[in-house]
């Protein structure tokens, strides 16, 4: 588990669990070999994935000051129905919480709670069962909700968002612990939400600044490093894919060059990393992993290293 200083702050990856999902079914625009290519030029340094699988990695992010403990995000969380979801259908374990006393922190310890949006595996960890029912799994926190995204998803048809509301979002409104956010908005000294809509209609990025130093947290405005250089390959999962896209490049462009550390929320580990290089020749740079060389070696199922 690395802890990374911004300036006074510190920004901690908890990670709950990871995936490997076939590529073309996150991707469906991305063809095998254009995939290949994008990511020998997008990715140099490692780790590498296996060909046409996408490291998925659900994690939250500690935020913590000399004042305040903000967690960004809780995964999918213990006991959430979720069959059409079988790797999360009803986990078991308490990882978050687990995961977080591994850094020292309690439940009753984090001050606030940002939900960047509001899909299953960035919320489910928000309550925990008791007898009662669902209830806040962090009894001191207070949680911040997008307002526009809570009153769509409410009217969305499905049972799968309605079980994510009614298990999820709803029992903290009930106990009133939730700070609704309508647009940017600043939430500690050195925390920042920004609106980056397109994957969901409310969804925000995290910036943390703090004695010159940034980093952000990408929420899932970005899915894979690959998408530094290919901006313009949504997944399955944007609900608009053309505001999704338009949010993509902004925000590759604003981070691009830039001394801001990147935190992809599903980004395979070490998860960090710096957007360098002009943009006909983008790259995610991950922290600790120095550039190489791609070699024809290192793609031997790869068929952009055949041509
Ligand atoms: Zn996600």
């Amino acid at each position: 588990m690395t802890v990374h200083g911004v300036g006074r702050a510190t920004v901690t990856p908890i990670v709950e669990s990871t995936a490997s999902f076939d590529r073309s079914v996150v991707f469906p625009d991305a063809a095998p070999a254009e995939w290949a290519q994008a990511e020998a030029r997008a990715c140099r340094s490692a780790p590498r994935q296996e060909y046409d699988r996408l490291e998925f990695v659900v994690q939250c992010f500690l935020i913590r000051t000399p004042e305040s403990t903000v967690l960004i995000d809780t995964a999918v969380g213990d006991g959430k129905d979720r069959p059409r979801w079988p790797r999360w259908h009803r986990r078991t374990g308490g990882v978050l919480l687990r995961e977080l006393a591994r850094v020292g922190v309690t439940a009753s310890d984090v001050d606030i709670v940002v939900n960047t949006h509001l899909h299953i595996d960035h919320v489910g960890g928000n309550t925990v069962s008791s007898p009662s029912g669902w209830v806040p799994t962090f009894p001191n926190a207070r949680y911040l909700v997008s307002r526009e995204e809570y009153e769509h998803l409410v009217e969305l048809p499905g049972a799968e968002h309605a079980r994510c509301v009614g298990d999820s979002i709803a029992p903290l409104v009930d106990a009133d612990r939730v700070d609704w956010v309508e647009g940017a908005r600043q939430v500690i000294p050195e925390v920042w939400l920004d609106p980056t809509a397109g994957h969901t209609v409310g969804h925000m990025s995290v910036r943390v600044e703090s004695e010159a130093e940034v980093a952000v947290i990408t929420g899932d405005v970005l899915h894979d490093p690959v998408q530094c250089a290919r901006p313009d390959w949504s997944t399955r999962a944007d609900d608009d894919p053309l505001v999704a896209l338009r949010t993509r490049r902004d925000f590759v462009e604003r981070y691009a060059n830039s001394a801001a550390v990147v935190f992809g929320s599903h980004f395979r580990s070490p998860t960090a990393g710096l957007i360098v290089g002009p943009v006909e020749s983008r790259c995610f740079v991950f922290l600790g992993e120095g550039p190489r060389t791609t070699t024809e070696s290192d793609h031997p199922r790869d068929p952009a290293a055949t041509t």
